[in-house]
This record gives structure tokens, sequence and C-alpha cells, in this order.
């Protein structure tokens, strides 16, 4: 870019050797020897550059729902969350019931060795309590697990094997029940 250094004019033709207008001799602005007025005009895309940014509102991420977690069930069965059973066909659900049922019944086990070894009763009876709950759903499950089973047309039906499961969680059920009965009663002694 050529300018004229008595009427400030500018002349994108580099060609031009002199001014058209007075007849002055240009100069290459572009060069080193560039005036105050072309140094002026670099700072006016720094200026609005900041405006720029703020006026850029980044659009806030919408907050994002909670989702509690489903509470996991502590058992050595593994996670047993409701989702769970529910994806699970009526087979998986009749060895879930099964499971829950034998761990029960080796909670209870382990309660009365316990409780002949001496050891802390509060925790006796927590495990004891655990272990009624684990029998309590396994009969939840073993029901879900008949009525999934009845629907079932397969060769496999696990009918028989949720029905046992069922059996043993009620069984459980039942004898905790009479340890209650009995324990009211000698205790009412
Ligand atoms: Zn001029």
């Amino acid at each position: 870019m050529k300018r004229c250094p008595a009427c400030q004019r500018t002349y994108t033709d580099d060609t031009l050797s002199y001014c058209l207008e007075d007849g002055s001799a240009l100069y290459n602005s572009d060069s080193g020897s560039a005036d105050l007025a072309a140094t002026l005009i670099i700072p006016e895309p720094r200026m609005t550059a900041p405006v720029k940014q703020e006026t850029y509102r980044p659009t806030p991420e919408p907050p994002r729902p909670f989702t509690a977690q489903p509470p996991t069930w502590p058992s050595p069965v593994g996670a047993l969350t409701p989702q769970a059973l529910l994806a699970r066909p009526g087979r998986g659900a009749a060895v879930t019931s099964l499971v829950l049922a034998l761990s029960a019944f080796a909670l209870l086990g382990f309660c009365i060795v316990a409780g002949a070894s001496k050891v802390e009763e509060t925790l006796i009876g927590g495990i004891f309590l655990f272990s009624v709950l684990l029998a309590l759903v396994g009969a939840v499950v073993g029901i879900i697990a008949i009525s999934r089973s009845s629907k079932d047309a397969g060769a496999q039906n696990p009918k028989p094997l949720a029905i046992v499961s069922l059996a043993l969680n009620g069984l459980y059920l039942l004898i905790t029940i009479i340890f209650l009965i009995i324990g009211a009663v000698a205790g009412s002694d």
C-alpha cells in the first residue's frame, strides 16, 4: 500500500509513485517507516474483539436430573436390583430365589454355630434378621418366577425349580416364625 505524506491519501496500487491529487512522492506504508495514522488503525480490531467475546454467552448445560442409584442388595448373591430381577427371565428368577433360600439357610446355620460358640448376640441377631430378609425377597422372587414360567412355553420350563425355591423360602420363614413363637413362649415363662 502506498501513502501520500501531504494529503494522507492511500493507494492500493503499488505501481504508483506520485500522488494523483497533489503529485507528492508516495511512500510504502507497509514498510517499517509507517506513520502514526497507520499504527493507530491497528488497535481498532483489537478493541472490537473483546466486545465480541463479552457478547458471546456459552449456552449453559442444562442441569442433569438427579437419578438416584438403585440400592444394591448387600447379599453374597451379588447385585440384586429390581431392574436386574425384572430383566431376568423366569429361569433366572427361579435360580435367584433358590440361591436366596440357600443363603438364608446357610446364614441360619451360621447363627446356630455362632450362638453355640458364644459370639456377640447382637451380631447373630443382625445376621439372622438379614437371613429372614433374604428369605422374604427369595419368596417374592419365587412368586415372580412362577408367574413368569407359567407364561413360558419352552421345553425347559423353570416352574418346578421356582416352586421348590418358593417352598424353601416359605419353609425358612415358617421356621423363623416357629423360632420367634418358641422365643416368645420361653421369654414369657
Ligand atoms: Zn497527496
